[in-house]
């Protein structure tokens, strides 16, 4: 009788053992930090959606912080629980990742969105720039810096995004030709690192932390502050747009445009796929007056390529503007009929993805699944590329816009953590569907995901060296071809700075050991 006692009793210890080695739980000592914010153990749904909308991993809890040094105190306690604890930390800008990368599952999401950093500062002179909190939304930061006349020089196409967040990936729009991505124009960082420490980094002050968190997937430190370069901002664009039928001279008069002195300040270019419906205009948002020449964008089963072009300038300088933006307009090749051209106000320009998520929301279309991919593809493979997706993968229709424009990488610094292609020209491709919740045909999710697992097999079979852009996947053998060559020194600042991987464990390239 005792013998079947005593079993039982062991039975039950070793079920709650294995319960408390499977599920942790949040230790009561994060409830009594010395923190000024808080933390949320009921309200936590929120943290575990993203914008892909496909992805979903509750967390424990959700900081609330009101400081840089709320962050430090709690990512501190976590490592000093030391392996034994299960606890990972996310920090969520503005939770528009496409797979749960700012999801921390049964670990602690910091809601960026909370900190309360020291106000936005200007700082005007020969060398401007702006300091901002990690959590800051870029669309907050042009309103403030246009205050003064000045403006950040390289963007995204959508500033509902934060700092921190477009920072760890790279910001990528169409001045990056000319300026670099955004990752390119940061001149210091303070960073809360893995082991709860806050450091000051920049080129000359603990580099290695300022180059390994720029475009590092949140893997080494939180960037709690970042100093921002400026430009002088102008009043008004030019915004143009041409179409062309074919892929080669579209690529050659993109590449010819990026190289020298370009007229332009940005440079983008769409693929259109016999285009109808909003899901597919949503990106571009272009307000012709002419609706005639509007009508021109209807491809008619055709697919077509439309080079979109911006230039920068101030009334007063409007007739000679007018004369360079001719000049450049006569090397170019496209169809002659097809020339938009429009003048916006600079804000309205860079603001316009915002106008069209607007429309969207309106109709019950934003929050959707969004199976985005994201490639990064270098200019000798993109004839390839462009003849087996647009006239073999993709040939009647597309879920969404489609990007593709090349960048010069000698704007982007090899220090960073940012993965690139080897090519001194490539061009990034975004297909940015948003797929018809439960459709099962060529507008569903899975028709989407299928398209994109071809476009990425060709990219594998025909060796293309193409690397993902907001990379996502779920292998370690993945991840480390995805680094190549870079993946020892991407381990060995993980070593450093966030020796436990407590840090952005929705990337799922390390797991905290246990
Ligand atoms: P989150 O989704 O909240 O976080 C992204 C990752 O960064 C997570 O791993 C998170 O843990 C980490 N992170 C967040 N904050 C911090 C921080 N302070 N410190 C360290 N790590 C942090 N990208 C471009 O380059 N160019 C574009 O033109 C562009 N357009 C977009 C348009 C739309 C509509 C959307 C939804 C996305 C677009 N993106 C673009 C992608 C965008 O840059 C990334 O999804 C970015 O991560 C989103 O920022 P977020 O603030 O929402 O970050």
């Amino acid at each position: 009788m005792h013998f079947l006692r005593n079993l039982i009793i062991l039975f039950l210890i070793c079920i709650a053992i294995k319960i408390n080695l499977c599920v942790p739980t949040i230790p009561s000592s994060l409830k009594t930090l010395p923190i000024d914010g808080h933390f949320d153990f009921k309200q936590v749904h929120h943290a575990a959606k993203d914008f892909g909308n496909r992805y979903s991993f509750l967390p424990s809890a959700v900081l609330h912080p009101k400081s840089a040094s709320d962050i430090a105190t709690t990512v501190k306690h976590i490592w000093e629980m030391g392996p034994g604890s299960h606890l990972t930390v996310a920090a969520r800008g503005h939770g528009h990742s496409l797979q749960g990368q700012a999801q921390a599952h049964r670990g602690v999401v910091i809601n960026m969105e909370s900190l309360q950093g020291p106000k936005m500062k200007v700082h005007t002179g020969n060398f401007p720039y702006v300091d901002v909190s990690g959590s800051e939304l870029w669309i907050n930061i042009l309103h403030e810096t246009l205050k003064h006349g000045l403006a950040p020089k390289s963007w995204t196409d959508y500033l509902h995004l934060t700092v921190g967040g477009t920072l760890s990936n790279a910001g990528i729009s169409g001045q990056a030709f000319r300026h670099g991505p955004q990752i390119s124009n940061v001149r210091q960082l303070e960073v809360v690192t893995g082991k709860g420490e806050v450091v000051n980094c920049s080129e000359k002050q603990n580099s290695d932390l300022f180059y390994s968190v720029l475009g590092g997937l949140g893997q080494f430190g939180i960037i709690t502050r970042a100093r921002i370069s400026l430009e002088p901002a102008p009043k008004m664009v030019k915004w143009i747009r041409v179409l062309y039928t074919d892929f080669a001279t579209f690529a050659k008069d993109q590449e010819m445009l990026i190289s020298g002195e370009s007229t332009f300040d940005y440079i983008e270019g769409f693929v259109i796929i016999n285009r109808t419906g909003l899901l597919n205009n949503w990106r571009s948002s272009f307000n012709s007056n002419d609706s005639a020449q509007a009508s021109h964008f209807k491809s008619d089963g055709r697919t077509l390529f439309c080079l979109e072009l911006a230039k920068y300038f101030n009334p007063e300088e409007m007739a000679i503007v007018n004369q360079e933006i001719m000049t450049s307009l006569s090397q170019l090749n496209h169809i002659p009929s097809t020339l938009f051209q429009s003048q916006v106000p600079y804000i309205e320009f860079l603001d316009r993805v915002h106008i069209s998520e607007i429309k969207l929301r309106s109709k019950g279309l934003w929050e959707v699944p969004h199976p985005w991919l994201n490639l990064l593809i270098p200019r000798s493979n993109i004839h390839i590329f462009a003849q087996q997706v647009f006239g073999n993968i993709l040939t009647n229709t597309s879920n969404g816009p489609i990007l593709i424009y090349p960048v010069n990488k000698s704007k982007w610094d090899n220090r960073t953590s940012v993965v690139l292609p080897e090519e001194d020209v490539f061009y990034l491709v975004a297909f940015l569907s948003s797929a018809a919740p439960s459709s099962t045909g060529s507008d569903g999710l899975e028709h989407i995901l299928s398209q994109n697992k071809r476009i990425l097999e060709l990219c594998e079979i025909d060796g293309l060296g193409v690397k993902q852009y907001l990379p996502h996947y779920s292998t370690n053998g993945e991840w480390r071809s995805h680094f190549g060559p870079q993946w020892e020194a991407f381990v060995h600042r993980k070593s450093t700075y966030d020796p436990l991987a407590i840090l952005a464990p929705g990337q799922r390239i390390f797991q905290k050991a246990a």
